[in-house]
């Protein structure tokens, strides 16, 4: 089962994909980690996108499309990638329906955890003390969700119709929110 979650920083996204990797021997597949990642082995890509990154902007959809591409291709993620993170654009969209056609795959579910701003703001500002991101201060929290509501309407728009599509409030507590998405899964 392939399985996109969609929604503002702070939903609750990674931690409800670690619950599905779990549950469904999956594969994570957050483009935030694979970007910090990438900023930590001070590569050439990580070198070109830091300040993109500590400043709250989305890195371009070139860099993240090309480092995509690998998981989505590789033999053992298939048909268990878990999205989190990806996609955010209508580019990164179009180019994941390319990248799944051409490997023979489709997603399945696409959760949509929608949460409120100041809901947002509280858990990101809490999580700061918790993981202390470098990207978690407030007016990089402020720019991410700015960022996030420009270009989450051709988004949603691009996937809202399909019958596979599913919103969730997500600004319940976790386990509500686990909760929920066991009962769109039938496993
Ligand atoms: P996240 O860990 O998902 O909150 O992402 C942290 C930061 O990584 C974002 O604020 C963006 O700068 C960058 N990023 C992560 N995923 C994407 C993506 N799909 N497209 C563009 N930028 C991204």
């Amino acid at each position: 089962m392939n399985i996109i979650l969609f929604g503002p920083p702070g939903a609750g996204k990674g931690t409800q994909a670690k619950y599905l990797v779990n549950k469904l021997n999956g594969y994570q597949i957050s483009t935030g980690d694979i970007l910090r990642e990438e900023i930590q082995n001070e590569t050439i890509i990580g070198k070109k996108i830091i300040n993109n990154m500590n400043e709250g902007k989305f890195v371009s959809d070139d860099i993240v499309n090309s480092l995509l591409k690998k998981h989505v291709f590789d033999p053992k993620k298939k048909e268990k990638l878990i999205f989190d993170g990806y996609p955010r654009s209508l580019n990164q969209a179009k180019n994941l329906d390319i990248l799944l056609n051409e490997s023979n795959q489709k997603i399945d579910i696409i959760f949509f955890l929608n949460v409120k701003k100041e809901v947002i703001l509280e858990r990101i500002q809490k999580r700061k003390t918790l993981e202390n991101r470098s990207d978690d201060n407030l007016d990089t929290i402020l720019k991410r969700y700015e960022t996030y509501i420009e270009t989450t309407k051709p988004v949603l728009d691009h996937y809202s119709k399909n019958s596979n599509f599913h919103e969730i409030d997500g600004s319940m507590e976790i386990n509500e929110i686990t909760n929920k998405i066991e009962t769109f899964l039938n496993v």
